[in-house]
C-alpha cells in the first residue's frame, strides 16, 4: 500500500513552479495494514485491504464531520469487534480535494484524499473555453497539494485555426509546467497520453458538468462504463450513477476517483499575500518592483504591470489575479 508520491516529470523545467507551495510534510507512513477507502455512505464505508473489498462501520466519533472527517482515498486503521470491521483511525493525508459547505462556506467539505494528480477537464467548445476558470481550479488543486494537469477535451470540435488559438490561450499554463493533454473521446485523440500521465498514480478528474469527464474515465478503461450525458445533458443509465466519489482500480497501482459534479471549488482561507504565490510567473519581475511588498495592483513603479502591458508577461492571468484580489479583499 506504500508508494511514493511521484513528481510530474517536467521537461524542459520550467523557470517558475509551484514546488514551495507542494513540498510539506511529505507523504505520511502509511501504516502495517493500512486499508484504503473506496466509498463512503452514512455511517459506513468500503475499503480495501490485502487484495479484497471489506465493508466496514464507522464509528460515531468519526461519522459526526463524516464528509469532512473521512473520505475516498483515505488510508484507515481498522479493528474488528463482534466480527464487524470498524475504522479506528484515520491516517494523515498528503493531498485532500475539498470544497465549501454550500451552507457554512468556512466548512471544509472533503471530495477525495492522498489524490496525486488532478486533472482539470475543460471542453474547448460546448462549451467554451474559460481561462479565469482554469486559474481558480488550478489554485484549489495546489491548495490541496496535489499536483494539477490539464485536459482540454473535444478537441475534435476546432478546426486547425480554433485549435492554435487554444494553444495559445493555454500556453502560460504549459510555460508554468502544467501538464496538458488535448483529448477527444470520439476521435480517440490524447486518451494514451492521458493514461501514461495517471499510469501508477491516484487521481482524479474535475471540471465542471459536460465538459466529458465519464467519457473519458470510459474510454480509459471501459471496465468502468459510467453513464454519459445526452443531447439534452441528462445522464444514461449506465452501470454506476454517481452521486458519491467512488474509487475504481484500474491496475497496475492506477487508481482513479470518480468525483460527482463539482459545481463550486471554494478558495476559502486564502488571502491577498498568500495569493501572489500561486502567480509564480511573477516573482522575477516582482523582484524588481519599486517597493518591496508591491501588491502589482495600484503602486507606482510595478515591473509586473509593466511587463503585462508588454506582453511579456500574460495579461488573462494578470486579469485572474486583479479579480481574485479584488474577492479576497471583500471576503474579509
Ligand atoms: P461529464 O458531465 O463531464 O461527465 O460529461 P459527459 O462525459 O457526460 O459528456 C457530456 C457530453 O459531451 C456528452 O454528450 C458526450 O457525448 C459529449 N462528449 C464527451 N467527450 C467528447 C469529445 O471528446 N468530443 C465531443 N464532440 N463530444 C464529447
Ligand atoms: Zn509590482
Amino acid at each position: 500500500m506504500k508508494r511514493k508520491r511521484k513528481e510530474i516529470a517536467r521537461e524542459g523545467g520550467p523557470e517558475t513552479s509551484w514546488d514551495d507551495l507542494l513540498s510539506g510534510p511529505g507523504e505520511p507512513e502509511a501504516g502495517e495494514g493500512a486499508a484504503i477507502v473506496l466509498s463512503v455512505s452514512s455511517g459506513r464505508c468500503r475499503v480495501f485491504r490485502d487484495g479484497r473489498e471489506i465493508d466496514c462501520t464507522i464509528p460515531p466519533a468519526i461519522a459526526v464531520r463524516q464528509k469532512s472527517a473521512l473520505a475516498v482515498g483515505d488510508r484507515v486503521l481498522m479493528g474488528e469487534e463482534g466480527g464487524v470491521c470498524r475504522v479506528e483511525r484515520v491516517l494523515p493525508r498528503h493531498s485532500v480535494l475539498a470544497r465549501p459547505d454550500p451552507h457554512r462556506k468556512q466548512v471544509q467539505r472533503l471530495i477525495a484524499a492522498n489524490v496525486d494528480v488532478v486533472v482539470h477537464v475543460v471542453s474547448v467548445k460546448a462549451p467554451p473555453l474559460r481561462p479565469r476558470l482554469i486559474d481558480r481550479y488550478l489554485i484549489a488543486i495546489l491548495r490541496g497539494r496535489a499536483q494539477p494537469a490539464i485536459c482540454l477535451n473535444k478537441i475534435d470540435l476546432l478546426d486547425d485555426a480554433e485549435r492554435a488559438a487554444v494553444m495559445q490561450l493555454v500556453a502560460p499554463y504549459r510555460d508554468l509546467g502544467v501538464p496538458l493533454v488535448a483529448c477527444s473521446t470520439k476521435t480517440g485523440e490524447g486518451i494514451d497520453a492521458l493514461r501514461e500521465l495517471l499510469e501508477g498514480k491516484t487521481s482524479t478528474l474535475v471540471g465542471h458538468s459536460g465538459v466529458g469527464k465519464s467519457s473519458l474515465l470510459n474510454a480509459l478503461d471501459e471496465r468502468l462504463q459510467l453513464a454519459v450525458r445526452d443531447v439534452h445533458g441528462k445522464r444514461g443509465t449506465g452501470q454506476h450513477t454517481t452521486t458519491a466519489s467512488t474509487l475504481h482500480d484500474l491496475g497496475g497501482g492506477t487508481l482513479i476517483i470518480d468525483t460527482p459534479g463539482i459545481r463550486e471549488f471554494g478558495l476559502w482561507d486564502l488571502d491577498r499575500d498568500s495569493l501572489r504565490g500561486y502567480f509564480p510567473e511573477f516573482e522575477e519581475a516582482a523582484e524588481l518592483c519599486r517597493f518591496n511588498d508591491c501588491t502589482h495592483v495600484h503602486e507606482p513603479g510595478c515591473e509586473v504591470k509593466e511587463r503585462v502591458a508588454a506582453g511579456a508577461l500574460s495579461p488573462a492571468r494578470y486579469d485572474t489575479y486583479l479579480r481574485l484580489y479584488e474577492d479576497l479583499g471583500q471576503e474579509r
